[in-house]
């Protein structure tokens, strides 16, 4: 499953990368880290902001694995292999569960071996596509998962990169459309709702980078899970999303309550 980092890979930003270099990781280039200083230096809490949303996949997760029963599911823009990946939560919760991940960035795909260590009884499977393409992606989770059973898809921190162009709030419909009942939609989105000054920068910052963010309102957002029921509390702030301290897998970050250096919903 691993393959060669194609050449010239590194030249330019790539929003998966940047999100590697806010967590503390090393897939990342010089045309990456550039970036991803001067976000920093145009909103501070990028780094406590990429943390609370890498947590609330923890949280929402093991929300679904073990408050719901979820044992498939099919994560979409998974981002560089950070510790623990979906997989690792869900089949902590339940041994059996079964993964299908998805990223459209070659380097995410080089890195695939990290996403293929399931649990013997679970399984796991990448595809590299574009979420613009659904019905390649779910094409291929169909030799993974069932879809007569229920599927929790997984989209997150990525729907910000969609602008309306894309048709967006489309492609989750057609993601949905092909799920049976009884299936879930877990969802983070960056929003200026927060901080708007901070977050037009960084986005001016991504932009100048070639990297284009589409910042949505709560309002927006609520729009993707249209014709679904919300679980409690709805949508939050990521570091709002049922913050669970009873487990060790809390974030201890100056920000960590606050919507403001979070700036994303969840
Ligand atoms: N879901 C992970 C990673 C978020 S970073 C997490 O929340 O921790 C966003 C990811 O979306 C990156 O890995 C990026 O490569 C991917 N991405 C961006 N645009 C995409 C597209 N059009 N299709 C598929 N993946 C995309």
């Amino acid at each position: 499953m691993t393959h060669q980092v194609p050449a010239g890979i590194g030249t330019r930003p790539h929003s998966a990368r940047l999100y590697d270099f806010f967590l503390g990781g090393k897939t990342n280039y010089a045309a990456d880290r550039k970036v991803a200083v001067e976000s920093l230096r145009q909103f501070p809490h990028a780094m406590v902001a990429a943390r609370q949303n890498r947590a609330f996949m923890h949280r929402v997760v093991r929300h679904l694995a073990r408050d719901h029963g979820m044992r498939q599911f099919l994560d979409i823009g998974t981002g560089i292999p950070t510790a623990p990946n979906l997989h690792q939560v869900a089949q902590a919760e339940q041994p059996g569960a079964r993964v299908v991940y998805s990223d459209n960035d070659p380097l995410v795909l080089a890195h695939a071996r990290a996403l293929m260590n399931s649990t013997p009884e679970g399984a796991t499977d990448y595809i590299e596509a574009d979420v613009r393409e659904p019905e390649v992606i779910l094409e291929h989770a169909r030799s993974t998962l069932d879809f007569s059973r229920p599927v929790a898809l997984s989209v997150i921190a990525l729907f910000h990169f969609l602008p309306e162009e894309d048709a967006p709030y489309g492609i989750i419909r057609h993601l949905m459309d092909a799920l049976p009942s009884g299936s879930a939609l877990a969802l983070s989105h960056a929003t200026e709702e927060f901080d708007p000054e901070g977050m037009r920068r960084i986005v001016a910052t991504y932009r100048a980078g070639g990297v284009n963010l589409t910042l949505r309102s709560h309002k927006e957002v609520l729009t993707f899970f249209e014709g679904l029921d919300l679980v409690d509390p709805g949508l939050a702030a990521t570091c709002d999303w049922r913050l669970d301290l009873d487990t060790d897998d809390v974030p201890q970050l100056p920000g960590m309550v606050s919507p403001a250096e979070s700036g994303v919903w969840a």
